[in-house]
């Protein structure tokens, strides 16, 4: 077992084994050197030996022994001459080292059996001298063949082989003699050759290993040199920089003009050209506890991000710190602009709502700290946004929010975009009159005429609710609420005004509710729920053209409250489809009665429109009534097209494709946008009352009541003057060209002959209620 083992370690070590390709190189190069030295030596002795025998044997054996030698000699060597430049693959050093492992035993044999074949042609000498030159040579080969330790071996072996069975087979005492000195001596040989190659195989792995190293070192210098991250490294005593990174060179020379130094001179600067304060940064890199430690510095404008960590020995040593560092001037853009976006609104720069939440929570939250609130919305805006287009729209609004900024330009006061036109002041006192005062300037500061467009200037204007902490409330939700009541009964008390907040608002809020609560009800059981007529007649008053339905709510508890009141809150309820389709309904029945054919004008508010339920409801109405589509007409006022035009546009064609009309109602209140007239082929105009009655004093007004008449008889439109009430308001319409009128002058709205009596019990209740009110106010 033993023994097959050892044989197979010796077969492994003397062959040509090619799972070690850098020592089968350096075997190759090494026998490469002495090969022609160990020809040399072969062929040197073989003619020696032969010229020695060319008396004494044949010339066969004395002279074409030698001669056949040297020509496979100098056959091997011309070859290994002529490929020697060649670049030799794996595969051919082995099969090479293969070729000179056989080669070796076959010369060895061939060589021993020729200079033995002489033995017998001579005397005592000659053959001591054959034994002599066969020795030599084998010794000779064995050692040119050092370095490919099989090759030497299987010379050893065939060589001394040939050698001890010859001589000893002379039984020649001296001949046995030399055969064990012989033995000896190759034995001897082959111990030190079989040291040798040991240490050569050694030395080529070490070698080899170093070479791999080395290569391993530079490509990882040549990768840490080629990162996309700067890496430098320092003395850990001077902090003078000792090796750095392409990259870290390419970054210093983006950075050049900011430093006192150049990209070239880095090696053996000192980091502190980095810092303002070095001090600092010594402190923290002497202790290499401290690392690793980060650091962003600020160069010029430019940021860099330092990361500091330690280098340290496989046993723990500190070697010194390794500088990563990177140019993010760019990244700290973004996290600043990203920071800018949450906290800010894009537009105007102003903090936006959360911001400005979390600064009135702040101060609020400080004891003993007072606060006002300015609650601003602008009036008119959305008519601007919607009409002008929202470039147009923003421009206003970075105005707004300077005029805004200028405005309240106080130390601690801080303006706020909340969303959309609302914008918020915080003021740092609870000062009323100060506030108010505040209010008023910042009225008149957003009321004065904005110069967007070339061709004309555009006005809008601002409501301001107001609300005083610790007063009003305590909390920035209870006060912001309650500046947003302020502002709602701003809003109701006209626009363009301010309002400080006060209990009753809170009042007022929850009176809506509670309205908007008993309209869900009533139009449930619509009791209570009236329609009312008013005749529009032509100019010259003696014909009844249309009459307009105008709903009316007998509340049991608050009387008759005016559609100016629950409109709009059926508006924001939702409430609106259901109340217009009672109106629609209750006006194409009545209608479809009245003997003198008059159209009848239904009111659709902006609400009910661009919902695609309108024409599906006028039709219902028009089915069941057996009103002809031609006796209804629809009122919608002018900011009705201002939502989503196209949409409504397409509706208000589908109702007149069957035959409805689409009056524009209250004409001059709005935009008065004549872009609208032309927008959409009205059937008829009316022209606002408060316009109306203006006309009579103002010329201006006057001169817009007779282009919209005279546009309106051009695009064969009637023009109705609404809000009619005197002789001369009368007179002023007529002159002005407008077709037909409707007013007080000649019938305030009437219940139907149905509803008469009821409203009229209804009537006498509310005056008696009227009266029971004033029997209990003393006198
Ligand atoms: P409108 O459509 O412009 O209706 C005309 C308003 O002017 C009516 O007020 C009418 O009573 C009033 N009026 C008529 N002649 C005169 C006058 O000579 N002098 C004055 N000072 N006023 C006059 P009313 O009924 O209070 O309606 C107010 C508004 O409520 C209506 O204005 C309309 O926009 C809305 N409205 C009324 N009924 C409905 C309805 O059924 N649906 C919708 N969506 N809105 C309605
Ligand atoms: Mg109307
Ligand atoms: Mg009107």
């Amino acid at each position: 077992m033993t023994l097959k083992r050892a044989v197979l370690r010796f077969v492994a070590f003397v062959s040509v084994r090619s799972s070690n390709p850098e020592l089968l190189r350096a075997q190759f190069s090494a026998l490469s050197r002495l090969i022609p030295l160990l020809y040399f030596v072969l062929v040197a002795n073989a003619w020696v030996l032969g010229i020695a025998f060319i008396h004494h044997a044949p010339i066969w054996l004395s002279v074409y022994g030698p001669l056949v030698l040297t020509g496979v000699c100098l056959l091997r060597v011309v070859l290994w001459w002529r490929k020697r430049h060649v670049a030799v693959t794996d595969q051919r050093v082995v099969s090479e080292l293969r070729r000179a492992n056989v080669l070796a035993g076959v010369l060895g044999a061939a060589s021993s059996a020729w200079a033995l074949s002489l033995f017998p042609y001579g005397d005592a000498y000659a053959q001591s001298y054959v034994a002599f030159v066969l020795i030599v040579s084998a010794l000779g080969t064995m050692f040119c063949l050092a370095h490919l330790c099989s090759a030497a071996l299987a010379v050893a072996t065939v060589g001394g082989g040939f050698f001890i069975c010859f001589f000893l087979a002379t039984e020649n005492p001296i001949f046995v003699a030399m055969t064990v000195n012989v033995l000896l001596v190759i034995g001897v040989s082959v111990v030190v050759i079989l040291t040798q190659y040991r240490d050569f195989v050694r030395m080529v792995n070490a070698s080899t290993e170093a070479m791999s190293r080395e290569r391993e070192q530079s490509r990882l210098l040549r990768m840490i040199d080629d990162m996309p991250v700067a890496v430098m490294t320092v003395e850990p005593d001077t902090l003078n920089i000792n090796y750095a990174n392409e990259t870290s060179k390419r970054l210093i020379r983006r950075i050049e003009h900011l430093l006192p130094l150049k990209a070239d001179d880095l090696l053996g600067t000192c980091i502190d050209v980095f810092h303002r304060h070095p001090q600092h940064q010594r402190r923290i890199l002497a202790d290499p506890a401290n690392l690793p430690h980060n650091a962003r510095i600020k160069l010029g404008p430019e940021v860099l991000d330092l990361k500091v960590s330690a280098v340290t020995e496989n046993d723990g040593a500190y070697i010194g710190p390794m500088l990563t560092w990177a140019l993010v001037t760019k990244e700290v853009e973004s996290e600043q602009r990203i920071l800018q976006m949450a906290h800010y609104d894009t537009l105007t720069g102003l903090p936006n709502r959360a911001t400005f939440y979390e600064e009135l929570e702040r101060r609020l939250s400080t004891p003993g700290n007072r606060v006002g609130l300015l609650f601003v919305d602008l009036d008119g805006f959305k008519l601007v946004n919607d009409t002008r287009g929202h470039r147009i729209g923003d421009t206003l609004l970075t105005q707004v929010a300077s005029r805004l900024r200028a405005a309240c330009n106080t130390p601690a006061t801080m303006v706020g975009r909340l969303g959309g036109d609302e914008f918020a002041v915080l003021v740092p006192h609870d000062n009323a009159e100060e506030t108010e005062a505040l209010a008023r300037r910042v009225i008149e500061a957003l009321g004065v005429p904005y110069d967007l467009d070339y061709d004309r200037s555009i006005q809008i204007g601002a409501s301001i609710g107001m609300a005083l902490a610790p007063r009003h409330g305590e909390t920035g939700e209870a006060l912001l609420s309650r500046a947003d009541m302020a502002l709602y009964a701003a809003k109701a008390a006209g626009k363009g005004v301010s309002r400080m907040f006060m209990p009753e608002m809170e009042t007022r809020i929850q009176d809506r509710i509670r309205l908007e609560g008993k309209l869900r009800a009533t139009l449930e059981t619509r009791e209570g729920l009236f329609v009312f007529y008013q005749p529009i007649v032509a100019i010259n008053g003696d014909v009844v053209t249309a009459r307009e339905a105008l709903v009316r709510w007998y509340h049991p508890q608050r009387g008759w409250i005016s559609p100016g009141e629950f409109v709009p809150v059926a508006e924001q309820s939702g409430l609106i489809d259901q109340l217009g389709a009672f109106v629609l309904d209750a006006a194409c029945r009545e209608a479809a009665g009245w003997a003198d054919g008059a159209r009848v004008a239904v009111n659709v508010s902006a609400s009910q429109l661009g919902k695609g339920t309108l024409v599906c409801a006028v039709q219902d109405a028009l089915a069941v009534s057996g009103l002809m589509p031609g006796r209804l007409e629809i009122e919608v006022m002018e900011t009705a097209l201002l939502g989503d035009e196209q949409e409504i546009i397409a509706e208000l064609n589908s109702l007149r494709s069957f035959g409805v009309r689409v009056a524009l109602d209250d004409f001059g209140t709005g935009y008065s946008s004549l872009a609208h007239l032309r927008a959409f082929p009205f059937d008829k105009i009316k022209i606002d009352g408060s316009f109306v009655r203006d006309a009579v004093e103002r010329p201006d007004c006057a001169a817009v009541v007779q282009a919209v008449a005279t546009l309106g008889r051009r695009l064969g439109v009637s023009t109705v003057a609404e809000g009619v009430e005197t002789q001369a308001h009368l007179d002023r319409v007529r002159e002005e060209g407008c077709s037909e009128v409707q007013g007080y002058l000649f019938s305030r709205p009437q219940p139907t002959d149905r509803d008469a009596p009821m409203v009229e019990e209804l009537n006498r209740a509310e005056a008696r209620k009227r009266q029971a009110r004033q029997n209990q106010v003393p006198a």
